[in-house]
């Protein structure tokens, strides 16, 4: 049923549980996963920017490597986290993105909040996955 699974993480504690739920996703339909993971802070000096680059690119690759995602679907973008994630899925053509129903932030005010953003904002499925 889904061809192309996004997996948005934000690197925290949890990313693991929604990696797994999306690589199990994935497993069960034969789809390709991909990840993606939003700096938030675009408007900092780029080399800060690139810093910050830096600093989160082995989180995801050690992450990314226990499902064996390839190297070139492994995203990390700057900017708002919802909308570059439901721009990176529509660009890609994800039928499926997979977030979790909160972040490092504990629960955010609802609006406002990634997983609302996707929820809302994404043109394909979105499944939320259920954080204790
Ligand atoms: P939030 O709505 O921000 O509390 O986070 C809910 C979920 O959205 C997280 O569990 C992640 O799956 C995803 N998410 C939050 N922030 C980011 C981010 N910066 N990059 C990618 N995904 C994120």
């Amino acid at each position: 049923m889904y061809k192309n699974i996004l997996c948005a993480i934000d690197t925290s504690e949890e990313s693991k549980v929604i990696l797994a739920k999306a690589n199990s996703l994935a497993e069960k339909y034969q789809a390709r996963l991909s990840i993606v993971h939003v700096i938030e802070y675009s408007l900092l000096p780029k080399d800060y920017q690139r810093k910050l680059k830096e600093d989160v690119i082995p989180k995801i690759n050690k992450l990314a490597d226990q499902y064996n995602i390839a190297k070139k679907y492994r995203y990390v973008k700057f900017g708002q986290a919802y909308t570059n994630i439901c721009d990176l899925g529509e660009k890609h053509n994800a039928d499926l993105i997979v977030v979790g129903s909160h972040g490092k932030y504990g629960i955010r005010a609802l609006l406002g909040s990634t997983a609302n953003g996707v929820l809302h904002h994404a043109k394909c499925d979105t499944i939320l996955v259920k954080l204790g």
